[in-house]
């Protein structure tokens, strides 16, 4: 039944060494047995599942791993979040994550990291690193992320596990505490792409109360056809830059070799706007961060340092219970927004933003597919990059384009390197998950 199923997670979790998750939700048995009671009514009916730690759920803590939301408890559920109670869905509990989403490694998080199940001495990635740890460690079947820079597909790489990032709109982020809005989508985590299907034609559709939600109706279940005939594969060089590990690389070229045993072909494209993307990415994040994050000013939400007026306690309560990485982010995106210098980045940045999407739209007008590598590397040690926050973020080279430029993308587990997991990435064409799941199932 739900309930044992749901009981027998809780138990491993309870016991669980990894620290993936920021919280369990007590009413997870209750939800069990109402899902019981419906006899199987639902798509996900009984189907327990992990939620990221800044998705709203009512009753349920809500923080961000942050410091800033200890003991927010929303009063309302996000969209995707009431479309998952609509289908029986039972809820776990919230995963650890970077504060605020802001990072590639869980290691910013309040709580502490969350340990790579496959070498506990590694980082899960990030920012949605215990949404995928606790996927690869059996304790949840299938998990939520965010994905803003590539904090579903980094960790899902990094964990040996699936993550899909839809393209922007498709799912609501009604709910999803902010990070840079006009780059982030929530995205699913699970151990094959049939539940990713799944979990998409619970969470994704229009919702009025986004105003990027897009009115489409799509069955993403359909798109699982296991055949690859006639697929044409675009390979960038660009995604095999200087820093790419050899095994990863090895990796995702015996997976192309595969996809050409199957039926399909492959040709190099160019995507030459690919070295600026970087950049643009931390620019805009920044800036809508600094912009995002005005409304922590101990007012509203969380912990409050008291001052003889709203500045000295604004500032008090923001520079204690922000962390370092955030106030960073908020300090230079409120730079790069500032009067005389918005031409010089923000407004340069979005220029960039375009050309980047330019890239994406010729070289897919060409090809149904682009594949590389999700990460550049294998799961790092943990502690190894904190002190450097510039090498975390060359890390994302691969994985902010597309949040540039809208279009959907998976990273499929793909082999190993030197013992750890190395993700594929696989991206499509705006609106065409469907290519994206089938090539993935495929392969798998
Ligand atoms: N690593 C990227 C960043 O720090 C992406 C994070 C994300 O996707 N939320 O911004």
């Amino acid at each position: 039944s739900a309930e044992e199923v749901t009981a027998a997670y809780l138990e491993t979790i309870a016991k669980s060494s990894i620290n993936g998750y920021t919280c369990t939700y007590d009413g997870a048995i209750e939800m069990a047995k109402e899902a019981d009671k419906g006899e199987g009514e639902g798509l996900l009916a009984g189907v327990p599942i992990a939620i990221k730690d800044n998705i709203s759920t009512k009753g349920l803590s809500t923080t961000c791993s942050s410091k800033i939301l200890e003991g927010y408890v929303p009063p309302y559920d996000a969209h995707v979040i009431e479309r998952l109670k609509a289908e029986g869905a039972v809820i776990l509990g919230k995963t650890n994550m970077d504060e605020f989403a802001m990072g590639t490694s869980t290691e910013s998080s309040c709580y502490g990291v969350t340990l790579n199940p496959w070498d506990t001495e590694r980082v899960p990635g990030g920012s949605s690193g215990g949404s995928a740890a606790v996927v690869a460690a059996g304790e949840a079947p299938i998990s939520l992320g965010s994905d803003t820079g590539g904090s579903v597909r980094c960790p899902a790489a990094f964990c040996g596990v699936v993550g899909l990032k839809p393209t922007y709109g498709a799912v609501s982020r009604f709910g999803l505490i902010s990070y840079a809005n006009s780059l982030e989508q929530i995205g699913p985590m699970a151990t094959c792409v049939e539940d990713i299907a799944t979990v998409m034609d619970v969470i994704g559709g229009h919702d009025p109360r986004d105003s990027t939600s897009i009115d489409r109706e799509v069955n993403y279940r359909d798109a699982l056809v296991d055949d690859v005939k006639g697929l044409k594969i675009g390979v960038p060089d660009e995604y095999f830059g200087e820093g790419v590990d050899e095994g990863v690389e090895k990796a995702v070229w015996d997976a192309i070799g595969k996809y050409e045993e199957m039926g399909a072909t492959w040709e190099k494209v160019s995507m030459p706007h690919t070295k600026y993307a970087l950049a643009a990415y931390y620019t805009i994040a920044m800036s809508e961060a600094s912009s995002n994050l005005a409304r922590f000013d101990g007012t509203r939400y969380g912990p409050r340092h008291d001052g003889e007026n709203w500045h000295v306690m604004a500032s008090r309560t923001r520079a204690e219970c922000f962390g370092k990485e955030v106030q960073r982010r908020v300090l230079l995106g409120t730079y790069a927004l500032s009067a005389g210098y918005q031409d010089k980045y923000y407004l340069k940045a979005l220029k960039v933003r375009t050309l980047v999407k330019q890239d994406f739209e010729k070289a897919l007008s060409n090809v149904d597919v682009l594949m590389g590598p999700t990460m550049p590397m294998p799961a790092f040690k943990i502690g190894e990059k904190v002190e450097d926050p510039l090498s975390l973020y060359l890390s994302d080279v691969n994985t902010v384009p597309m949040n540039l430029s809208g279009v959907p993308c998976i990273s499929v587990p793909c082999g190993l390197s030197d013992g750890l997991p190395v993700g594929l990435q696989i991206i499509g064409k705006q609106y065409d998950e469907a290519t994206i799941m089938r090539a993935a199932y495929a392969f798998e």
